[in-house]
């Protein structure tokens, strides 16, 4: 007789209710501009692909389990020890660690909007996730923020989706008038934001994290770190998978990590096609927020010069038949009346602006 199971039902209460985080769409075949999911247009250092091919004699062997050479690289370059870093198979793993090792009730914050992972790793841990709005100044709530007592509050600097940078004296502010932890996300701030990492010798309740994905084009290998205390640290390392880094990722990030030069010409390259980006929003009359990462939040106008959800979506669909992809999040107030653009290449931003001109010809 066939055994029946309804795993549904019989899974822990909070994992019935909880929603997958859904990520970008990852389209399929060629031809596409893809500025859907902030991924750095330009390819690694070549000395990435050096790293890697040097690894592959070590695929036999279990990796070295503390990615030990990439934490005293990223400890060093910030004047700190190697036991003030932890690295992850990308900065969402070091989310879910900090969310495990800290997050119990009244439960976890966060700014509303921002990214989309953060109700998913609060949502496994079975706690609540409390909302701070922000209104459309996306100006930083500080007592807000302090009012929700939240153990972990995780504030994304530069924000996401809009790009807007907040100052370190709020983020200060900010870990003055809480009691848990901050957990302030910079996954963006290479790209000209004010990283919090200097406040670390004053706010034992502060955890910086990082990426590799986005300033150093690595994406696809998944490495990200977090910078705290040496007893948050020693905590998250409690709760990490053993072997939570491959080896070529190890060796790719530590080459990427190293090669400064290359790493500054490339943000370079991003910061300038932004600016130029944003002048041609600017000449078409739309708001766009000031970005000080590598994508823009920006309203579109149709040729009636009208902005609302149904413009937006009009023109996200447009392009997206052009074979461009943007990111579109249809159910926030805040949000439904914009798209949010990846900064590519000078030339994928030419076909964007392209289309996008197509539209307001016919729209
Ligand atoms: N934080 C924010 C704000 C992000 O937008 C992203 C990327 N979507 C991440 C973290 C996750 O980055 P990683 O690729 O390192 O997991």
């Amino acid at each position: 007789m066939k055994k029946t199971f309804d795993a549904l039902n019989r899974a822990l209460p909070h994992i019935q209710d909880l929603r997958a985080y859904v990520p970008g769409e990852q389209p399929q075949g060629t031809g596409w501009v893809k500025l859907n999911t902030n991924e750095n247009p330009y390819p690694p250092s070549p000395k990435v692909g050096i790293a890697i091919a040097g690894e592959l004699d070590s695929l036999r062997k279990y990796p070295e389990p503390t990615s030990a050479k990439l934490r005293a690289a990223i400890g060093a370059r910030f004047g700190l020890a190697q036991a003030n870093v932890i690295i992850g198979n990308g900065s969402d793993n070091i989310l879910d660690l900090i969310t495990r090792c800290f997050v119990s009730d009244p439960g976890a914050g966060h700014t509303v909007p921002s990214y989309s992972l953060y109700p998913v790793v609060a949502g496994m841990s079975g706690q609540a996730l409390m909302d701070v709005n922000f209104d459309c100044l996306m100006q930083l709530d500080v007592a807000a923020l302090a009012a929700t007592q939240a153990k972990v509050f995780f504030l994304t600097n530069p924000n996401a989706p809009t790009g807007v940078p907040f100052a370190l004296t709020e983020i200060e502010a900010a870990l003055q008038a809480i009691d848990g932890l901050l957990v302030v996300d910079e996954a963006y701030v290479d790209f000209g934001g004010e990283s919090a990492v200097s406040l670390l010798k004053d706010y034992e309740n502060l955890v910086v994290v990082r990426t590799f994905s986005k300033s150093y084009s690595l994406a696809g290998m998944r490495v990200g770190f977090a910078i705290a205390s040496s007893k948050i640290i020693a905590l998250l390392d409690r709760v990490r998978d053993a072997y939570n880094l491959d080896c070529v990722a190890q060796a790719a990030a530590l080459a990427a990590f190293e090669d400064v030069d290359y790493f500054a010409e490339q943000r370079s390259k991003v910061m300038a096609t932004r600016e130029a980006t944003r002048a041609q929003l600017d000449g078409y009359g739309w708001f766009t927020y000031p970005s000080a990462t590598n994508f823009l939040f920006t309203k579109p106008k149709n040729a009636a010069g009208e902005s609302s959800a149904e413009v937006a979506a009009s023109l996200f669909a447009h392009l997206k038949a052009q074979r461009v992809l943007v990111r579109y999040f249809p159910s926030h107030p805040l949000t439904c009346a914009f798209i949010r653009v990846s900064i590519g290449t000078d030339v994928e931003m030419k076909a964007f602006l392209t289309a996008v001109e197509s539209w307001t010809n016919n729209a």
